[in-house]
């Protein structure tokens, strides 16, 4: 295993929050990430790299060990599952909810549940913590959509402000899990370069803490 590390960063609104984190942490990629076409950069450290790739792979290349350290919603982490991860750090950022949601003042049907989402290992196991029937129903986007259209009684989706719910006649019902942006490592790498990613794991630490000291001072 070679000594470079490489970081695996998910695109999108988890980037802009986690550059300054990195950033605090002593890692700046050495051109801008967002103007660039590029998936891999290089950053101030010689032996650290980073990918920029889709939410949903960050797991899957930390478990494979084509990157020794990723950063992922734990909304991903819990729909891939944690297998080969270890998940030492929450960065604190990228804060919403997983949530149930229906029409606004429909009431749950209590037959066999219509659930439409993309985080259909998450529902299942919900539902049937539950002890509710469901039939899951795989979309890709737009899962607000589904009720409107009666392709769904219910989707589980990401709330923030529930703003996205409210514009579409939605609201939330019940809150599956709260989510925040997860540092995770592969298992492997975890041993084989220990030295290299303990200062990096305590200096995100620290970044995190001084973080949360200013907000809420
Ligand atoms: P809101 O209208 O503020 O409740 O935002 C809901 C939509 O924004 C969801 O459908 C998600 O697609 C997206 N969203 C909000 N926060 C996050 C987050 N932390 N991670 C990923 N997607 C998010």
């Amino acid at each position: 295993m070679s000594k470079q590390l490489i970081l695996a960063l998910s695109k999108g609104r988890i980037l802009d929050e986690t550059l300054p984190l990195l950033a605090d942490a002593g890692i700046t990629p050495v051109e801008d990430l967002s103007s660039s076409r590029k998936l891999l950069f290089d950053t101030n450290l010689a032996d650290v790299k980073l990918v920029v790739i889709r939410a949903t792979d960050v797991p899957t290349y930390v478990q494979l060990g084509a990157a020794d350290v990723g950063v992922a919603g734990k909304d991903v982490l819990l729909e891939h599952g944690a297998e080969g991860l270890y998940e030492p750090l929450d960065l604190e950022i990228a804060r919403c909810k997983l949530m149930t949601a229906g029409m606004t003042g429909a009431a749950p049907s209590q037959a066999r549940r219509r659930v439409a989402t993309k985080f259909v290992e998450v529902a299942r196991r919900y539902y049937a913590e539950q002890g509710v029937q469901a039939e899951v129903i795989k979309l890709y986007g737009a899962m607000e959509l589904a009720p409107l259209m009666n392709l769904a009684d219910e989707i589980v989706d990401i709330v923030d402000t529930g703003n996205t719910l409210r514009a579409n006649g939605m609201e939330p019902r019940e809150l599956i899990a709260p989510i925040s942006t997860r540092l995770v490592v592969n298992k492997a790498a975890m041993t084989m370069k220990h030295d290299r990613l303990k200062p990096l794991i305590a200096r995100l630490n620290e970044a995190v803490a001084s973080r949360r000291e200013t907000q809420d001072a």
